[in-house]
């Protein structure tokens, strides 16, 4: 199949890499979160995961960086492995907002008043509230034992640094939880709930990290001639509908036109993205456009789809 082919063309994907490295001058690091701004403007690697192993990288891929949004598809297979799709989706939307991932307003305008889908912060707060575990730590360990598992990588953690920078800074976010503790989305003690969700954000992983995770989710929730089952297959199924319809934040239409691949980006400038049944690519570009996405990552996989014709539409 063609897009075996990008385990095979090194040479090709890294002039493809050399171009969309071009972009980063155009894009900005994410600063709202302090820790954030230091990470490097021109930095863009690269990693593809087929067949239980990386078989193609690019560029640093052993830089480190935080999930931030990415972690929203992990806590969402949490939940739903937790409490069920209907429980979940009682707390819960399933639409796309065409707003911005902070944004406020349709909680208030969007009756009733629960967060439209789990990819916005709104709706990630709520899920994160679902999440079992009698304390924070036994939550986090336990979407860290996920991680872990989905990754391969058993080092995985959490960056102190960036979660504190967050939690520090989220009066946004705190607003966002008080609204929705006002009209009973959520029941948590709120600065609980936002130091839970600020270390979930800050779990570090690298390009290769990031290309596994997206391809056990685009592999049905498996690894290849793996027994484990790590995300039941209904479960995968609702990630990947979500990263389509929501996971590039209001770029979402464009991107599945431009590029048609299930994918997820955080503002550390990762991008996360499960070519169905085949791959999964993890990409690390900080750099950001104005809607929040890596802008050199956007541009290589859009050259990428093009070329290996991985569009799922
Ligand atoms: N931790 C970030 C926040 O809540 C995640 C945002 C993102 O990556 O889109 O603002």
């Amino acid at each position: 199949m063609i897009i075996y082919m990008l385990c095979e063309d090194q040479d090709v994907i890294e002039a493809m890499i050399e171009e969309a490295k071009k972009y980063t001058s155009q894009g900005k690091v994410a600063d709202y979160i302090p820790a954030l701004q230091y990470a490097n403007q021109n930095s863009l690697a690269f990693a593809v995961y087929s067949d239980a192993s990386t078989c193609t990288t690019a560029g640093n891929i052993e830089e480190q960086f935080t999930l931030q949004s990415i972690s929203k598809v992990i806590t969402l297979a949490l939940a739903l492995m937790d409490i069920g799709e209907e429980e979940v989706f009682s707390r819960v939307g399933m639409e796309p907002t065409g707003d911005p991932f902070n944004s406020i307003i349709k909680l208030e305008t969007h009756s009733p008043s629960k967060p439209l889908n789990p990819m916005i912060n709104a709706g990630a707060l709520a899920v994160t509230s679902m999440i079992q575990g009698s304390t924070n730590d036994e939550k986090m360990n336990r979407l860290l034992d996920l991680v872990r598992k989905l990754t391969g990588n058993a080092s995985i953690s959490y960056n102190k640094e960036v979660a504190q920078s967050e939690y520090d800074t989220a009066f946004l976010n705190r607003s966002l939880c008080y609204f929705m503790k006002e009209h009973g989305v959520i029941e948590d003690n709120v600065e609980s709930l936002l130091e839970l969700y600020t270390k979930q954000c800050a779990i570090e992983v690298n390009c290769k990290d990031l290309a596994r995770i997206g391809y056990v989710i685009a592999n049905q929730g498996k690894v290849v001639n793996s027994e484990e089952q790590i995300i039941p297959l209904q479960i995968a199924r609702i990630l990947k509908t979500f990263m389509v319809t929501c996971g590039m934040y209001n770029a979402s239409g464009e991107f599945a036109i431009r590029v048609g691949i299930p994918a997820k980006s955080g503002v550390s400038g990762g991008i996360m993205a499960s070519i169905p049944n085949g791959m999964g690519i993890g990409i690390y570009g900080p750099a950001l456009d104005e809607k929040g996405n890596s802008i050199a990552g956007m541009k290589l996989l859009e050259g990428l789809s093009k070329r290996y014709d991985l569009s799922i539409f």
